[in-house]
This record gives structure tokens, C-alpha cells and sequence, in this order.
């Protein structure tokens, strides 16, 4: 019998769904309600590859939105085993997905503190869904998870130690559901147990982070105590000088809360280039000689290269850097660039077969001379989500 699960990502105007088999990773459904909230909610999903859209009522919320999928599931004649919910923040608790019960559900509500848009719109997912679905187990994974092994030299920011002991500030890393898969399938290509696998995943997507993994377990990554730190991304800055937002804020006259706008929707690929936070937008504007466009993949992938050498030291038994999501997956000018600053550590990437590693074929990118493979994998977090929730039903 096939073991299929219901993935949901309840976001805060969204709701991403998916019915994936928990054994091949496969979906036979997967879709998106938006905008919810305002006049223009819509859902489109694609059914054994056939699109269709629909608009939904007026205002529509999670309640309508999930009601709508809960109809398109019943027209499947699925009979799913479980529900996976995508959760955003597990703090320390949860080490692994969890089977969602009155305590898990308190602890998602508490961590709401650390990622308020999020946690908040992922309880209000699954207490909707519980609803629809009553007779099934709802199983939690969470974003922050796969990061828990992470040493203290790593997750504990250099501040007095009792923000720490007393307020949780430390880094938590995000991205876990995909660099979780990226180990595991990395593990595949190269035929080792996973336990024996160590990498630098880099996944690149609107959010973009890189994780360290030694003999199986994430050791750093580049996403700390929110997913603001580390490395350029579409609209959010990445590091800076810690006492950057106090001097904005001063001298542009705007609250905190205008700056921490301003560094998650106005930075990154999209301010340095002041055109565009897509990816290939700026590569076909970089090629016209679009100078913005250039600078900000230049620096893009500077911080980028900047972030794998480090992680280097956290990686002894390097096997392999890999890259997924979807500039990682499909960016052959990104991964070029980037590898680029590898070639006097004797890694260096076949023009060939990089140029063709895009739209989900993946594979070893990286010359039979180079010191360490390069790989393209392209990322399936909701089948992680999936499988994790199956080991409950
Ligand atoms: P999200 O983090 O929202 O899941 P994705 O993983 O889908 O985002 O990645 C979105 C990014 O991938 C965008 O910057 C987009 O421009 C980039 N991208 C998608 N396809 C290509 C491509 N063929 N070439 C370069 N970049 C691409």
C-alpha cells in the first residue's frame, strides 16, 4: 500500500500543500493558496501534472483556504496516512519532528516569541487541520531541528552569556527539512551511510543559507537566532556590522521595526541591484551589462565563497559541497562564480557538466582532478516533512 502523507506550510497569507508518497518522495498533488486575507485569494495546484486554478471567497482565511483543499484531496480519492506540518521554529525542544499534541502545541505557540509570522500562521495550520482531519496524526517537523547537534562554539553568539541562559539567544539555523535531505542524499551519490557523510550544503533560494554536516550531524550553518544572518539573499542583508540598524535608524529617522523591514525585504540581491531580487533577472540584466545587477552577484557570490572556506575548518572529512534550491539547482553562472575561488584549493568545477546540472537534473559538477566533489541536488523538503510524519501513522 502506498504510504501517502498531506504536507502542509501554513505561511501567514499562504498555505503550500502537497500529498507526497513518504516512500519515492513523489506528489501527486501539490499547490498554493494566496493572498489570503484579501480580495485576490486564489488556489491553483497541479493533480497528476494537470494545472487548475480557482479563486476563493472574498477575504478568505486559512479556514476556507484549507476547507478548499480538504475538498480537492476528498476528489483524489487519496487515502492519506498522516499530515506533516512544516514548522518554522522549534527552539531547543525538539530535536526531531514531533507527534502534535496539547504540549507540542504550547511549546510552537511559546517560540512564537522568536519567529512570530511564522510559528503563529503554522499553529493556526495545524489546529485548522486537526479539525478536517481529526482521525489522523498530525506530525510537526521543524525548520530548526536537524541544527540541534550543533556544538556551542557554534550556536552561541558572543554576548553576555545570560541572554543565552535566560532569553534563548543563540543561533538556531533554518533550512533543516532541506539540508536534512541534501545529507541524505549526498549519502546516495557517494554510497556511504550517512553517519559517514560530511559536506557543505548550500541552499540557495529567495532565503539562502550553508550548512556544515561532519560524519552525518550539522556542526555550524549560516542562519542564526532569525533567518536575517549569513549570506546575501533575495531581499534580506546577511551580516553586518552588528551596529549598523542603531545608526540607521538614527539617521534615516525610522522605528526599529521600519529597519527590520528595510533589512528583510529591501537588502540583498535586490538592494545592492536596485532592480530585482530574482536570480535570473539579474543574470540576463548582468549579461546586458547592468552594473547593479553585476555587483550584486559579484557580491552574492563572494559572501557565498567566503562562507563554504570557512565552514571548511568545522568540515575535516569533507566529501563533498553541494548545491540545491533553486538558484543553487539551477544557476550554472552562480555555482561557476562562486567555485571560482576554489581553484587554489585544487576544487574545480567541469564547465560541461555545470552548464548542464539545472532544472532538476542534478549530479557531480566537479572535474575528476578536483580535490573535493561538487555536487547538484535538487531539494525535496516536503518528502523529508513526509517520511517523518509517516514513522507515526
Ligand atoms: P524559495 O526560497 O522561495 O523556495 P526557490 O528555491 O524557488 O525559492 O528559489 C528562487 C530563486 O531561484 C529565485 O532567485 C530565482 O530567480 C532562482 N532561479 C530559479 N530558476 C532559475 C534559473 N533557471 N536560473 C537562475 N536562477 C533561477
Amino acid at each position: 500500500m502506498k504510504k501517502e502523507v498531506i504536507v502542509l506550510n501554513c505561511g501567514s497569507s499562504s498555505v503550500k500543500f502537497a500529498i507526497i508518497d513518504a516512500d519515492t518522495g513523489v506528489a501527486g498533488l501539490s499547490g498554493i493558496a494566496e493572498s489570503l486575507g484579501n480580495s485576490d485569494a486564489s488556489l491553483s495546484y497541479k493533480l497528476n501534472g494537470e494545472k487548475s486554478k480557482q479563486r476563493l471567497g472574498e477575504k478568505a482565511g486559512h479556514t476556507e483556504a484549507l476547507n478548499a483543499i480538504q475538498e480537492i484531496i476528498a476528489k483524489t480519492g487519496v487515502k492519506p496516512i498522516a499530515i506533516g506540518h512544516r514548522v518554522v521554529h522549534g527552539g531547543e525542544k525538539f530535536k526531531q519532528a514531533a507527534l502534535v499534541n496539547e504540549d507540542v502545541l504550547s511549546a510552537i505557540e511559546a517560540y512564537a516569541s522568536m519567529a512570530p509570522l511564522h510559528n503563529m500562521a503554522n499553529l493556526k495550520g495545524i489546529v485548522t487541520a486537526q479539525m478536517a482531519y481529526p482521525d489522523l496524526p498530525h506530525v510537526a517537523g521543524f525548520d530548526t531541528s536537524f541544527f540541534q547537534s550543533m556544538p556551542q562554539k557554534a550556536f552561541i553568539y558572543a554576548l553576555p552569556i545570560e541572554l543565552y541562559k535566560e532569553h534563548g539567544i543563540r543561533r538556531y539555523g533554518f533550512h533543516g527539512t532541506s539540508h536534512k535531505f541534501i545529507l541524505d542524499s549526498t549519502a546516495g551519490l557517494l554510497n556511504k551511510p550517512v553517519s559517514q557523510t560530511s559536506i557543505i550544503s548550500a541552499h540557495l533560494g529567495n532565503g539562502c543559507s550553508v550548512s556544515a554536516i561532519e560524519q552525518g550531524e550539522a556542526v555550524d550553518t549560516s542562519l542564526g537566532f532569525t533567518p536575517l544572518e549569513g549570506l546575501v539573499m533575495g531581499t534580506r542583508c546577511g551580516d553586518l556590522d552588528p551596529s549598523l540598524p542603531g545608526t540607521l535608524q538614527k539617521k534615516l529617522g525610522k522605528t526599529a521595526d521600519e529597519i527590520n523591514d528595510l533589512l528583510n525585504k529591501q537588502s540583498g540581491l535586490l538592494g545592492i541591484s536596485a532592480l530585482s531580487n530574482d536570480c535570473r533577472t539579474l543574470e540576463d540584466e548582468a549579461l546586458k551589462g547592468h552594473e547593479g545587477a553585476q555587483l550584486a552577484i559579484e557580491i552574492f557570490c563572494y559572501r557565498l565563497a567566503k562562507y563554504i572556506s570557512g565552514y571548511m575548518v568545522s568540515v575535516p572529512s569533507l566529501d563533498a559541497i553541494v548545491f540545491t534550491g533553486g538558484i543553487g539547482e539551477n544557476s550554472s553562472l552562480i555555482r561557476e562564480t562562486t567555485m571560482g575561488y576554489f581553484k587554489h584549493f585544487g576544487i574545480t568545477v567541469d564547465e560541461q557538466k555545470n552548464l548542464e546540472a539545472r532544472f532538476g537534473k542534478g549530479g557531480e559538477i566537479s572535474t575528476s582532478s578536483s580535490t573535493t566533489s561538487v555536487f547538484v541536488v535538487p531539494t525535496n523538503e516536503e518528502w523529508v516533512i513526509a517520511a517523518e510524519a509517516a514513522e507515526f501513522a
